[in-house]
């Protein structure tokens, strides 16, 4: 598809977000820009935009397929991906599958229990008060930041989609430890936004629990760019 690219609209910590002629899409740049921890900790992961791309166009297909309405138009090129410019819902939903990262540091719990049923999360999205975990009564009645119906809908939704993916991992011998998930408003409906990718989401080699998300950039682990790549082959490859 032909599509202009405007003016920069937005720049995150991985993405920036351009203006099209048409006002109603947008088109979502991958960086490779890493950041950890709110931002205390910054680099750069070679082709991480490249990869992150390509497995969240992927996977926002094969979700739509499922039934998920998503945000996602079309994959431009390596880096760029056309959406619907949603409103984003200020809330960051986690899906947890097995124990890792915040949930072991606020309950002082191990890493690597497995969470069946899963446990899910919100959290309010804000960098300068590190996305705490929220409840729906602080959402619905303090933030006044979505109503019943769309957090019930938001919720149905994400169990959804980790019912998909975890078994989509699983064949590919990869365990969903964890992710996170951001929503939009478009046209009155709510989509699917942001993306899923290594960036997002915590995977791990099934049987060796090799970690093979951005956990390698967090904690200093080594052969990051490669983790990136591995996942790339084992989800489009
Ligand atoms: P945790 O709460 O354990 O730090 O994160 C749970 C999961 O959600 C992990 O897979 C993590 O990558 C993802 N996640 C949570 N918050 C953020 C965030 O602000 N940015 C990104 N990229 N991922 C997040």
């Amino acid at each position: 598809m032909q599509m202009t690219k405007g003016k920069q609209l937005y720049e995150g910590k991985a993405k920036i977000v351009y203006a099209t002629d048409d006002p109603k899409q947008v088109i979502q740049y991958f960086k490779d820009d890493a950041t950890a921890d709110n931002a205390k900790k910054r680099g750069s992961i070679l082709d991480k935009g490249s990869v992150n791309n390509q497995i969240a166009s992927h996977l926002f297909q094969l979700l739509e397929k499922e039934g998920v309405p998503t945000h996602f138009i079309e994959q431009l090129s390596d880096r760029e991906m056309l959406i619907k410019h949603v409103e984003i819902v200020p809330l960051e939903v986690t899906m947890r599958n097995i124990t890792a990262g915040g949930i072991c540091r606020t309950l002082g719990i191990e890493e690597g229990i497995v969470l069946n049923p899963p446990v899910f999360e919100w959290h309010y999205k804000s960098d300068e008060l590190d996305d705490p975990l929220i409840n729906d009564d602080h959402i619905l009645y303090a933030l006044k930041a979505a109503t019943v119906e769309e957090l019930a809908l938001i919720k149905k939704l994400s169990i959804q989609v980790n019912d998909f993916l975890k078994a989509y991992f699983a064949e590919r011998k990869i365990d969903l430890v964890d992710f996170k998930l951001e929503f939009g408003r478009y046209d009155g409906q709510i989509l699917l936004a942001d993306e899923i990718s290594p960036d997002t989401c915590r995977f791990w080699e099934h049987g060796t629990r090799r970690k093979l998300d951005k956990d390698r950039f967090r904690r200093d682990l080594g052969d990051v760019e490669s983790a990136y790549q591995e996942m790339l082959k084992r989800v489009v490859g």
